[in-house]
């Protein structure tokens, strides 16, 4: 009997600490999602334009300029 509840407080310690591990891997898990957010956005570059000149011998390059998105707001802006 003695040996059994030694076994049931084993039990429970470890417990404690697989519960505590894995509330540290959960704000490990965090830190790294953010890290990794914070890395794609540093790395992403904004390519809108205040002002854009068309060349009306070639339209073809002004609509793949007005097709292209902007990596970082989606939507690209090309002046006004
Ligand atoms: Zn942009």
């Amino acid at each position: 009997m003695r040996q059994v509840l030694k076994n049931l407080g084993r039990m429970e310690s470890m417990s404690r600490i697989l519960l505590s591990l894995r509330k540290r891997l959960a704000r490990v898990e965090r830190s790294l999602t953010e890290f990794a957010k914070r890395q794609q956005l540093r790395n992403l570059r904004c390519n809108c334009r205040e002002v854009i000149v068309a060349d009306p011998d070639k339209p073809q390059e002004f609509e793949a300029e007005m097709n292209a998105g902007c990596p970082l707001h989606g939507f690209r802006r090309l002046g006004c």
